[in-house]
């Protein structure tokens, strides 16, 4: 169960809010997960206070600073347990939500989830590099986003591929991801994007947290993202 005092404040506190039946499909949402959670991994963040902040609080944040227009098409990229985009999707079921993970069960928990509160989405089993070789998804989103996938260069061959021109890519980091950032610079650059937002805040206090956007500038050149082995043995410089 979600802590709705706890979740208001902190949105309030960020120019943020939240109508009654969106709060209501969230929490829902946080019962489902916590319950499934007992008998499958998909959290080790259980207690009602740390799922409202860490969970549904760090995924609501992106609404300050992302403006994603009615019915923006969204993929979440490793979205694991549905953060941040099943969150995104239960306060705002106009977006056009693709969820994609490598683990098929990770992905039945979703589909239960978005079929037991009458959401469309689509779900996507396979690996991000994969994927994003396929016509059907390369270039065809406003929005890609990721939290707590890999390191940034990797995730930038992840996900820029799938980003039209002039979309962008959400990443969600801790706050002490500013090597990795620098690091990454060179390989967002080759993969067509440009850093236009590194933004680091509290989310609340003494959780510091950081989201950075990059824009798509120009198409991903075609051999990204190339294949996981290779990206294992041989990441973007
Ligand atoms: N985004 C969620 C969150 O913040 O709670 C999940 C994070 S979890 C640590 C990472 C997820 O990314 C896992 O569900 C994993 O299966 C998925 N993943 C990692 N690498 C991937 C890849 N190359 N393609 C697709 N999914 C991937």
């Amino acid at each position: 169960m979600l802590d709705r005092t706890l979740l208001y404040e902190i949105l309030a506190k960020h120019g943020l809010s939240l109508d009654d039946s969106a709060f209501k499909r969230l929490d829902s949402f946080s019962d489902i997960l916590v319950k499934t959670n007992e008998s499958f991994n998909l959290t080790a963040i259980t207690e009602p206070k740390d799922v409202t902040v860490k969970h549904f609080a760090d995924s609501l944040i992106l609404y300050k600073y992302v403006d994603f227009p009615k019915g923006a098409k969204i993929i979440d990229v490793g979205t694991g347990a549905g953060f941040p985009g099943l969150v995104l999707l239960l306060s705002r079921p106009d977006l056009k939500m693709t969820f994609l993970d490598s683990t098929r069960k990770k992905l039945g928990f979703i589909q239960s989830v978005t079929d037991s509160m009458g959401v469309s989405a689509e779900i996507l089993h396979a690996r991000a590099e994969d994927a994003g070789q396929n016509r059907e998804y390369r270039e065809r989103f406003d929005f890609a986003a990721a939290r707590a996938v890999s390191n940034l260069t990797d995730l930038s061959e992840y996900c820029l591929p799938f980003v039209r021109k002039g979309g962008v890519f959400i990443s969600m980091k801790s706050a002490e991801a500013e090597d990795e950032i620098k690091a990454a610079q060179k390989a967002i650059k080759l993969l067509g994007g440009e850093t236009e937002k590194d933004i680091l805040f509290d989310l609340v206090e003494e959780m510091p947290r950081r989201i950075i956007l990059i824009k798509k500038k120009s198409q991903t050149p075609t051999q990204y993202p190339r294949p996981s082995a290779k990206i294992a043995k041989n990441p973007l410089k």
